[in-house]
């Protein structure tokens, strides 16, 4: 018999689900995720296709599922450094980064009302700062503040470690390194965003009013930066007319061959948040095909009749702005009228694509990679789930990190 231990690495929607179904059939399950708070992206999101229903519904199920089951025990701000054995009898290590806050903290958030230092927002996007000691987001699990070491002043500011009335600050903490026999991994990291500012003609970060698919998640969050508000970056406005400029780096030999599959679905959604907060904006799309496969082309049928929504079928070709107003002009070209558009708008979203996690942190195991760093299958124990493989949806997440547990259920039985 092999070791009936199981390693999840990174706990986004996919290894929670891995981790949960592995648990609840009688298995040791070790989550290892390098951010401070479990969920991974779809924690960042404000509603989800196709019920537009908040993400975190689904995300708190899981967690309940976590709390109450013994056999899962997690790991955050922790990375995998080692792997060695073989399939059925692995030893993994892990070095857990210090956190400086311990198990005391309840949150109250005394901390964070003298810190005097800050720190750019990755949870939003960069889209505002926090102060050096933060809640990485309100419904952060687990619930606990953190210290950013590259922001903080340390002990000669010191002002937090007064505050706090419960020693939930420990500045001296340390990284701690452990090792973990297991009998499989299901590895589990997801996807960054590809980097817009790689489209120079498209103009992100030249121009303050274009932005990204994942920062229009967080600027519609009630939980984001300006509350729930989409206004512009440049001056905080609300938006009259917005564009949503597709395949932006995707489809094109030049940044990603491949097509991410979901941002025209979430183009989509995103013009329900727009034209939800003000029925009398306007939203167009710009597109090579609108890509809503299966189940969601009723999706795309439901959002698309909304008169103030416009659909353009033609490539935007380059995003200029004006200097004075922050304005931005799109030029495309309608394939439909074969007219060349030149178009203005307040704020242009850039539907950016899903790059794996693995094309740039390679796992310190043996696993197959093709050509654009997506996990091929697994094997010897090691399996990969979600977005390492392809693109997905969540729902596909949920199939695959299953079908994940059910292969490292097996290698854990030994050959
Ligand atoms: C703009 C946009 C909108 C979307 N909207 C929807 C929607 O409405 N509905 C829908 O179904 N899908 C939507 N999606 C897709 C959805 O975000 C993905 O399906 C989902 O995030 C995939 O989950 P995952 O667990 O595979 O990856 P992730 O969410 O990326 O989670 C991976 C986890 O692994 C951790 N990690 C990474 N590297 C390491 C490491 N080396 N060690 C330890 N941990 C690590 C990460 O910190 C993270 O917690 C959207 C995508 C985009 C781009």
């Amino acid at each position: 018999m092999g070791n009936k231990s199981i390693l999840v690495v990174g706990g986004g929607i996919s290894g929670l689900t891995a981790a949960v179904e592995a648990a609840e059939v009688g298995y040791e399950v070790y989550i290892v995720e390098k951010n401070p708070y479990l969920g991974g992206r779809v924690a960042q999101l404000n509603q989800y296709f196709p019920k537009l229903c908040p993400p975190n519904c689904g995300l708190e199920i899981n967690f309940r599922r976590i709390k109450n089951n013994p056999k899962i025990h997690f790991f955050t701000q922790a990375e995998v450094t080692g792997v060695s054995g073989q399939e059925g009898d692995l030893e993994v290590r892990v070095k857990i980064n210090p956190r400086y806050v311990n198990e005391n903290c309840t949150a109250c958030g005394k901390c964070v009302e003298v810190c005097p230092a800050e720190r750019e927002n990755d949870f939003n996007y960069g889209l505002d700062k926090t102060k050096a000691i933060y809640l990485p987001h309100i419904f952060a699990f687990p619930l606990k503040y953190v210290i950013d070491s590259r922001a903080c002043r340390g002990k000669e500011c010191g002002k937090c470690l007064e505050a706090c009335a419960y020693g939930a600050i420990d500045l001296d903490m340390q990284p701690k390194e452990m090792a973990l026999k297991v009998g499989s991994i299901v590895w589990a990291t997801g996807w960054n965003p590809y980097d817009a500012s790689k489209i120079s003609y498209y103009g992100f970060g030249r121009y303050k009013n274009v932005i990204t698919n994942v920062m229009m998640e967080r600027l519609a969050s009630i939980n984001g930066p300006t509350g729930g508000r989409i206004v512009r970056p440049s001056d905080g406005k609300p938006v009259e007319k917005v564009a949503f400029v597709q395949c932006a780096g995707s489809r094109d030999e030049n940044h990603l061959p491949y097509c991410s599959g979901i941002c025209c679905l979430a183009s989509l959604k995103q013009a329900t948040y727009v034209l939800e907060q003000n029925p009398a904006a306007q939203a167009y799309i710009f597109f090579i095909d609108i890509r809503a496969l299966g189940k969601y082309e009723d999706f795309y049928a439901r959002v698309k009749d909304n008169p103030n929504l416009h659909l353009i079928k033609g490539k935007a070709g380059e995003i200029t702005e004006d200097p004075e107003t922050k304005d931005l002009i799109v030029v495309a070209e309608d394939q439909v009228t074969q007219k060349l558009m030149k178009e203005r708008f307040d704020m242009v979203v850039l539907a950016t694509g899903m790059v794996p996690a693995t094309r740039e942190a390679r796992p310190p195991v043996e696993m197959a990679f093709d050509g654009n760093g997506f996990v091929v299958g697994g094997a010897n124990g090691v399996y990969g789930a979600g977005c390492v493989h392809r693109p997905m949806d969540v729902a596909s997440c949920v199939q695959d990190a299953t079908a994940a547990a059910l292969k490292a259920i097996q290698s854990t039985l030994g050959r």
